[in-house]
């Protein structure tokens, strides 16, 4: 796990990272003041055929591949149970809302402001983390 003493959460809704394997992503984010981490399975599209495809967690739209299935085993449930979301593939949400990213912004922009699309992300991470059930102490 890299240091996260020098996160700047200014500008970071969440820190997420993949794993050098390829197939392992983390993902942490401050909620009510504690961070909350979760490790994620990450099958990158390999599909031959580019096709347009939406982040789930920022909504931002790709043109071809950029999005990965990230999975995540339901805690509690001795891996018989997992839930998964399409997420931009390298966990970079933050730099895509903020388009800071150096390739092409979103494929269908959109209107609302800045503050809604992260209170927006906030709350996707939020949902899937408890949705795996580690946020047991807060729903
Ligand atoms: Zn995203």
């Amino acid at each position: 796990m890299p240091p996260l003493d020098h996160v700047d959460w200014g500008v970071l809704d969440y820190f997420g990272w993949i794993h050098r394997s390829g197939h392992l992503g983390y993902v942490v984010m401050p909620i009510k003041n504690k961070l909350r981490g979760i490790k994620l399975r990450r099958m990158l599209n390999t599909s031959p055929r580019p096709r347009t495809h939406m982040c789930s967690w920022c909504n931002h739209v790709y043109r071809s591949r950029g999005t990965a299935m990230f999975s995540a085993e339901v805690g509690g449930s001795d891996g018989r149970r997992s839930i998964g979301n399409y997420i931009c593939r390298n966990l970079d949400c933050s730099i895509r809302l903020r388009n800071l990213a150096g390739d092409p912004p979103t494929y269908l922009p959109e209107t609302i402001d800045l503050q809604r699309k992260i209170a927006r992300l906030e709350n996707a991470v939020i949902t899937f983390m408890a949705r795996a059930q580690r946020l047991p102490d807060l729903f």
